[in-house]
């Protein structure tokens, strides 16, 4: 049962992180507009399942005016609304203050704030850290979301490097999008036929869906369901046949490691990452043949 639905409101971000999944940078494209957000909401209001929404990205507050009359109309309609952001609008408390007020009169449930070795290099003093402070001593309900456990933070380049390598060796990581492409490589490389199962998402019984100002309804970052501007996104919920369904079907049978067989793809023999790496290599292999499926373009570095 669809409980929740989260906006990519934009794949446009102030940082370009080794580990996004949906590879987003500055220069990336995608924003929805509030009409779109409208439409969505209309539709996913339909379902009569869906309590609450996320607003995230990319860097949702880029598009400050945008994401207000998002979270404005989410309200209105009776909804609990999140924002996952990387603080960078944190320039001072002040400015901090500026930005969180209206959010905190609309209301929210949660305030998501990235800090961590990846999106922050200076552990102590950053604009994340400063989002987190101020947000919290306007009592809002905000939290970290980290990959490592807070350290004190890299001296030098090299320990850096070191800080990172620990993070991915340590299992934090889920190698899709770009930390599959970039970050894959530093993590030991597993026998690809141990991944039997998808370890993260129930895909017989999804209960949140991301979807993006193109209209892709997304499982997991670049499985879709559909396209909401092509069959409205209760449409396409109520129609879902997980075993069905050409990428979610063998995953559900038997993990990234069918989900290879059935698309044809030659995993690497040197291994992969982890269960998510082997998933996000064999779909790109075949993203040409299942367009509409394999979506959008960005989780797979190929914009
Ligand atoms: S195995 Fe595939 S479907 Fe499962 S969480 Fe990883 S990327 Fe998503």
């Amino acid at each position: 049962m669809i409980t929740q639905v989260h906006f990519l409101l934009t794949y446009q971000c102030t940082l370009e992180c080794e580990h996004c999944f949906v590879c987003s940078s500055p220069l990336s494209e995608g924003t929805f507009t509030p009409s779109q957000i409208s439409a969505v909401l209309d539709q996913a209001g339909r379902l009569g399942t869906v309590d609450t929404v996320y607003f995230e990205g990319g860097e949702p507050f880029l598009f400050y005016p945008v994401l207000l009359e998002g979270l404005r109309q989410a309200r209105g309609r009776g909804l609990s609304a999140g924002i996952v952001t990387n603080g960078y609008f944190a320039t001072s408390e002040e400015n901090a203050r500026c930005f969180l007020e209206p959010i905190k009169t609309l209301g929210i449930s949660d305030l998501s704030i990235s800090n961590d070795i990846f999106h922050c290099e200076n552990r102590q003093d950053n604009a994340a850290r400063r989002a987190l402070d101020t947000a919290r001593e306007m009592g809002l309900p905000a939290m970290v979301l980290a990959l490592d456990p807070g350290g004190s933070g890299p001296e030098t380049r090299a320990s850096l490097r070191e800080e990172k390598k620990g993070v991915i060796s340590g299992g934090s990581i889920m190698f899709r999008g770009r930390a599959a492409a970039k970050l894959s490589r530093y993590a030991e490389a597993r026998d690809w036929r141990q991944f039997t199962s998808c370890p993260y998402e129930d895909l017989r019984n999804p209960s949140r869906l991301h979807v993006d100002a193109y209209g892709n309804l997304q499982i997991c970052q670049g499985i879709c369901m559909g396209n909401v501007w092509e069959r409205p996104l209760d449409e396409l919920v109520r129609d879902y046949s997980p075993r069905n369904h050409t990428i979610c079907g063998p995953l559900i049978e038997g993990g990234p490691a069918q989900l290879a067989k059935n698309l044809g793809y030659t995993p690497p023999e040197a291994g992969v990452a982890d269960a998510c790496h082997l998933c996000w290599l064999a779909r790109k292999s075949v993203r040409e043949k299942f367009p509409g499926i394999l979506a959008p373009a960005q989780v797979y570095c190929d914009r």
